[in-house]
């Protein structure tokens, strides 16, 4: 089966990225939120890229214009009917996610693929909940989607073949870099970057070095862009903590003890750049 229309649950953060990388590549978008006020508000977002792209001159007017004309925005789950493949990019809670698959699976013709992006729900229990368990899979974008090149395709127990050959192909025509990943929690980046980030902690909590020296180490050190304090401010501390308990009460496993540092600070409310200080302070 072809696929040329792409319909996008959620027009927020993750949701209108990945409306606009298939806008930009060519394929036909129909992105649904709940009010029109968020539909309305992503496709502003949308538009407000695609500006900043052409200022850059990455991309022409016209194909800011084409690729515009090919998102219809809506409030209906009956207007995903036409899509070959919907990714369901909505808020990160399970019980809603539940509620949306089901809904898709009355809708939506059996051989849809449906693509889920959840960043800690495991693929394999969602597959279970869908009368589609076969062509269910985890599109797993990275954010800001217009700008990160990976994608993480996550295989749930039950997906076949066929749709994750199907689901690469489409990472590679949006131009991404698609890497095949078993269901487990955190996949294979956040699995490594969390704790990564709780190290750090440990390593600021015994005194070996300052925020300032860590950072510094692992940028130059390892050529990261980031150093893990200043990355970990950026994400959220509670963020990084609720990721680490995941992976310690999954697990079972004391490796991914959470750093008492870690805790000690989101338990003061200092959780990064939102609320103007982490470990780092913000104006
Ligand atoms: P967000 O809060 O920015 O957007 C979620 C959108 O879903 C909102 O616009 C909300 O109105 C909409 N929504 C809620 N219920 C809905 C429903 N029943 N039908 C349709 N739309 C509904 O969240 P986000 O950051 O875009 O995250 C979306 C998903 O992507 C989550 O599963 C998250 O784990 C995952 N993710 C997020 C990031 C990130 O960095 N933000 C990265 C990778 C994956």
């Amino acid at each position: 089966m072809g696929i040329d229309t792409i319909g996008i649950i959620g027009a927020g953060t993750m949701g209108n990225g990945i409306a606009q990388v298939c806008a930009t590549s060519g394929l036909s978008v129909v992105m649904v939120d709940i009010s029109d006020a968020a539909v309305q508000k992503g496709l502003a977002t949308i538009q407000g890229s695609l500006d900043r792209l052409l200022k850059k001159e990455k991309i022409s007017a016209a194909d800011k214009d084409a690729a515009l004309a090919r998102i219809r925005p809506s409030t209906r789950y009956e207007d995903l009917q036409g899509a070959q493949l919907v990714v369901e990019a909505a808020t990160e809670n399970l019980e809603l996610k539940i509620k949306i698959l089901r809904q898709l699976d009355q809708l939506l013709a059996p051989e849809v693929i449906v693509a889920t992006n959840t960043s800690s729900i495991s693929i394999t229990q969602l597959a279970a909940v869908t009368g589609r368990a076969e062509r269910f899979i985890g599109m797993h974008f990275f954010n800001p989607v217009p700008v990160m090149a990976l994608v993480e395709i996550i295989r749930g127990l039950q997906t076949s073949d066929a749709t994750h050959d199907a689901v690469r192909e489409l990472a590679l025509r949006l131009g991404k870099t698609p890497i095949t990943v078993k269901n487990s929690p955190g996949f294979v980046v956040n699995r490594i970057l969390v704790p990564m980030i709780n190290e750090a902690f440990f390593v600021l909590a015994e005194g070996l070095a300052s925020p300032e020296d860590i950072d510094a180490g692992m940028k130059l050190g390892c050529n990261h862009p980031i150093g893990p304090l200043a990355l970990a401010d950026m994400i959220g501390l509670d963020v990084c903590l609720a990721v680490m308990n995941v992976y310690f009460a999954e697990f079972n496993d004391s490796k991914y003890r959470p750093c008492p540092l870690l805790k000690e600070m989101v338990a003061a409310g200092y959780l990064g750049r939102k609320t103007g200080r982490g470990v780092y302070t913000y104006a």
